[in-house]
Order: structure tokens, then sequence, then C-alpha cells
């Protein structure tokens, strides 16, 4: 099946006053109908860049979009005007952010701003544009949808208001919808309800959803396949078995040794000690180099390809050279 999305050798800069960021530095993936790609790593990783190209959101300057292509159904949406991106955002892709109050008017009732998002791409009548905005806030779990389109967003809990948000997203049917850390700003309680709300309407709507997420915890329960993205590459991708049982990048190793783990009394989370490449003087070699353990000479000297492990796993990697020394994952990232 031929992917609804595809990323392309995506090259993001941004010009600043320390020279230019190279923030996103060839960046491949595809997204298929109905699946959810989880996209994990750290701050300053090139998640959010990527995702925020697809949607025509890279503000330029500062931003540049220096290569690539993105297609959506095949189409190379990557230099459409702010007026064509906004025929598809919303009808076909649609995003969700971290902070649901900085999605929503504070001062309009929410039942106008769904209608609002209708009328934009639907030729509705007001009172049908009202009906499916009822329709909507049943769809994401609202009770009592017919008073509380009349209410404002203060009226409405963190978990609430982004079930609102999400209401809005998936009003026109989008194929894709991408999520920024959706539930970072919520507790753990409402966090898990809005991933399994996320999770009905993808089986429900079919659609494809990307997930920006640091927690892979939550990649655990919500992912088909994972990109894991370090110094604005991807260091690894693969499905969520291949990713969690036989990750081929030390990079994964970290992240997935401090992750907390359930079956363990006594946590000792390890944090990967370093800190992240500066991307206004990206290193030669493998953007992992610096905090690796297991890094070589070569490593330093030469950034490794993004290498076929599997049919769907690949890594960067150069410990995945046949000419390498053998070296397994430590034990902790396998309990
Ligand atoms: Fe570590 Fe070298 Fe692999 Fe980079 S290429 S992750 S430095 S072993
Ligand atoms: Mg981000």
């Amino acid at each position: 099946k031929d992917p609804i999305l595809s990323v392309k050798n995506l090259r993001v800069s941004f010009h600043t006053y320390a020279g230019e960021v190279q923030a996103v530095r060839g960046m491949d993936f595809d997204l298929r109908e109905g699946e959810t790609l989880a996209i994990v790593g750290e701050s300053g990783s090139g998640k959010s860049v990527t995702t925020r190209a697809v949607m025509g959101l890279i503000p330029k300057p500062p931003g540049e979009i220096k290569d690539g292509e993105i297609l959506y159904k095949g189409k190379n949406i990557i230099n459409y005007k702010e007026k064509e991106m906004q025929k598809l955002r919303g009808k076909e892709i649609s995003m969700i952010f971290q902070d649901p109050m900085s999605a929503l008017n504070p001062t309009m009732k929410v039942g106008a701003q769904i209608v609002e998002g209708l009328k934009k791409h639907q030729k509705l009548t007001s009172s049908q544009a009202k009906e499916r905005a009822i329709e909507l806030l049943r769809l994401v779990g609202i009770p009592y949808p017919e008073k509380r389109i009349d209410q404002f967003p203060h009226q409405f809990s963190g978990g609430m208001r982004q079930r609102v948000v999400i209401a809005i997203a998936l009003a026109c049917d989008p194929k894709v919808l991408i999520a920024d850390e959706p539930t970072t700003a919520l507790d753990v309680t409402i966090q898990a309800q809005i991933l399994e709300l996320m999770n009905d309407l993808k089986e429900k709507l079919g659609t494809a959803i990307v997930l920006i997420t640091h927690d892979l915890g939550v990649v655990a329960n919500m992912a088909d396949r994972v990109i894991v993205m370090y110094g604005g590459q991807v260091a690894e991708t693969g499905t969520v078995d291949e990713i969690f049982y036989q990750p081929k990048h030390p990079y994964t190793w970290g992240l997935l040794s401090s992750m907390p783990n359930p079956n363990m009394k006594e946590e000792v989370l390890q944090a990967i000690p370093g800190s992240p490449p500066d991307l206004s003087d990206p290193p030669v070699g493998c953007p992992f180099a610096a905090r690796c353990p297991y890094a070589m000479k070569v490593c330093v000297d030469h950034n490794p390809a993004l290498e076929p492990i599997s049919e769907t796993q690949k890594a960067a990697c150069w410990l995945n050279d046949e000419r390498s020394p053998k070296v397994e994952p430590p034990e902790r990232v396998l309990a």
C-alpha cells in the first residue's frame, strides 16, 4: 500500500545569531493509512521541527527548508504557499499540541470554535454545524455535549479541554493527525484516558497518527512503528517490537534504560549522561559519538548511514557493520 505521507531527505535550518542551526539533517519516513507512528527523542532532536514542516508551520525566516520532499497522497507539498496549506490543514492533516489552552480561544464558546473549523472546509448550515459540533463532543467523550457547547474553555478541566482540541482537529475527518506531546501537560490518569481516546478514534475513523513523545511508555501503548531521532537525524526506526526487543542503536538502548520498569521494585533510572550535539556546528561523525559508551574511531570520523537491519528496521550505527566488534545491549535494556 502506498504511504499517505512520505518525508524524503528533509533538511530544515534556523538562522540565528549563533549561525545556522541545522535542526533537521536529512529525515525520511513513511506513514501508512491508519497506522500510528511514534517519533521519540530528546528535546532538540528535530521531532517537532519535522512535523511542523509537514504542516507548513516553519516560520520563514528564521526557518528555512533546505532540501527534501513532503509527499501527501503522492503530491509534493513542501513548497505550498500558505493559502494552499490552509486548504490541507484541518481538512487533510490536523495537528494537536501539548497545551490545550493555547490551542483554544478563551473568549469564544467551545461550540463556536468547533463550528468555525467545520465551516472553513465544509458547506454546512448553522444548525447542521451545531449538530455536528455536538456529535463531535460526544465522540470525544464529553458528557452533556448539548450544554457544553455553550461554555467557555475555562469551564473545562485540562483533560476535557484536550478532548475539545481533539474534537476540533477531527472535525473535518483528516486522514493524518499529528499529535505533538498531546498529554505532557496532563496528569497521569488523564493522560491515559486521552491516549485511549486517541486509540479508539484511530480505530473508528481510520486516521493515521504521528505521535511525538519523549515517553517510551506511551510509545509501547500506542505505536505500530517508531522513529528514534537524535541530533536532527534518524538514529533508528522499526516496528514497536523491534525497537523494544531488538534495538540496534546505543541511543535507543539509553532511552530504554531510562524508562521506568514496572517489574522492578527499586528503580534505577539511567539517564544518558552528556548533552545533545550543537546543531549550529554538527559533528562530522555520528552525532551520538560524544555520549556513546561504544564509540570507535570510525564513529568520530564518519556519520553512519541509516542501514537496513530487517525489512522493517533500520539503524544508523557503526556497530551494525560486519567489521565492528560484536556488542550486546546492556542487560537492563531488555529486562
Ligand atoms: Fe555509538 Fe559509534 Fe554507533 Fe554512533 S556509530 S551510536 S558512536 S557506536
Ligand atoms: Mg517539541
